[in-house]
């Protein structure tokens, strides 16, 4: 794999594209900084071997050039983290932009405007992809979570730079850490797929199976499963045109001796609110008007053991309605079993879709071994497949 390191930045024009896709409040300012952050280090390595970096991103997704989406907005933020003052151009190609980028000099950094002003980014489109290529001498791909999209600045530059092509730090990690995860891991290798619905992770949960040793369903999830094995689940979110699918899964689990682990027990509510009334019950027996929401207690014991006796754990989605109080406790224990298991030396990975917020939410983004930045990107890889950004630069 080709990064940063194996390059001598020294007088030399980095053309980085980044993932600077920051949530800006109602007067344009960053809300939450984590995605410049987390380009930092492969910015300072340019320009501590020397070198000068042009920088370019989306930011939302403008349908012409509204003011709004203007990368602008977030000069000063990108200034104060990195510790340079940011040079800005409005435009992202064309001869202003190569102006700006041909009197950069080493040390200095260069942010373009918004790559989807131009409709041919999100095309791919290959005259717009040489035109951002001429603004640099090396191509460097540090935005994970665009890599699942063949768009100009992502894949199709890359062509533009033979040789001088490279992963960035951050987009290298995520790389790395996935490969820990699913093909250089130790044993025993446990999955939590939690989240609402099968039809959205069918394709990571059979990619998973040839991968694991143990796969725990829950959240939403699970309650195809255990309708299809003949459970009653009430009103709880039900797939029934998956339900074959489900059954068709624990029997391939079983041909690979993977053990499945399935919630038990559950809380479940009257209604699908905060206030609801809630039970704990038998989850092959929730009762007609009720709905489980969360994990109950004998569950979470049973995850606790498997957990806890995992050497590699990757956990994507929740295990149950978290964003409600009364609903939260089965995804913030399992965390907690997840911190528990990675001070006793698991790797544990978390990641895709949005499991991230989750685990921002109740301050595990600091205890388990890695959280992914990209969602879409992130659950593209766990599907199996290879990401048209990261073919870009391995070809
Ligand atoms: P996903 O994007 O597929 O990871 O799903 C995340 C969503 O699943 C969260 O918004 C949760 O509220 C939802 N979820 C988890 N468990 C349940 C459940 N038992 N019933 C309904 N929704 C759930």
């Amino acid at each position: 794999m080709k990064t940063i390191d194996d390059f001598d930045f020294k007088d030399k024009k980095a053309l980085i594209r980044v993932d600077f896709n920051v949530p800006l409040n109602e007067d344009h300012e960053v809300t939450d900084a984590t995605r410049i952050e987390a380009a930092k280090p492969t910015i300072v390595k340019i320009l501590e071997d020397g070198g000068s970096a042009v920088l370019m991103s989306h930011l939302g997704r403008p349908k012409a050039q509204e003011a709004e989406f203007s990368l602008k907005h977030i000069i000063s933020k990108v200034s104060e983290i990195i510790g340079v003052q940011v040079k800005f151009v409005e435009n992202c190609v064309g001869p202003e932009a190569e102006a700006a980028a041909n009197s950069l000099e080493a040390g200095e950094i260069l942010l373009l405007e918004n790559l989807r002003y131009h409709k041919e980014e999100t095309a791919g489109d290959r005259a717009f992809a040489e035109k951002l290529s001429k603004l640099g001498d090396i191509y460097v791909n540090d935005a994970f979570g665009t890599a699942h999209r063949a768009h100009a600045s992502t894949t199709i530059v890359a062509g533009f730079f033979p040789d001088k092509k490279c992963f960035g730090y951050l987009l290298a990690k995520e790389i790395e850490s996935l490969d820990k995860v699913l093909n250089n891991n130790e044993k025993p290798v446990l999955a939590i797929l939690g989240g609402a619905k099968v039809s959205s992770k069918i394709t990571v949960i059979e990619n998973v199976l040839d991968k694991v040793d143990d796969l725990i369903i829950g959240g939403g999830m699970a309650y195809t499963f255990i309708k299809a094995q003949g459970g009653k689940v009430g009103s709880s979110i039900c797939e029934d045109d998956k339900q074959e699918l489900a059954l068709d899964i624990l029997k391939k689990a079983d041909e690979k001796g993977v053990n499945i682990h399935l919630p038990v027990d559950v809380v479940a509510a009257d209604s699908f609110s905060e206030f609801a009334n809630t039970k704990v019950e038998d989850i092959y027996e929730i009762p007609d008007g009720w709905q489980g929401l969360d994990a109950g207690p004998k569950s979470l014991e049973n995850f606790k053991d498997v957990v806890l006796g995992s050497k590699t754990i990757l956990w994507n989605g929740p295990l149950g309605v978290f964003e409600m109080k009364p609903f939260a406790n089965g995804t913030i224990q399992l965390g907690n079993f997840i911190d528990e298991a990675t001070q006793n030396g698991a790797f544990s990975l978390v990641g895709g879709g949005d499991s991230v917020a989750a685990v921002k939410q109740f301050g595990f983004d600091d205890k388990v071994s890695y959280v992914s930045t990209g969602g879409g990107a992130m659950l593209e890889m766990l599907e199996g497949k290879t990401l048209p950004g990261i073919a870009a630069i391995e070809d």
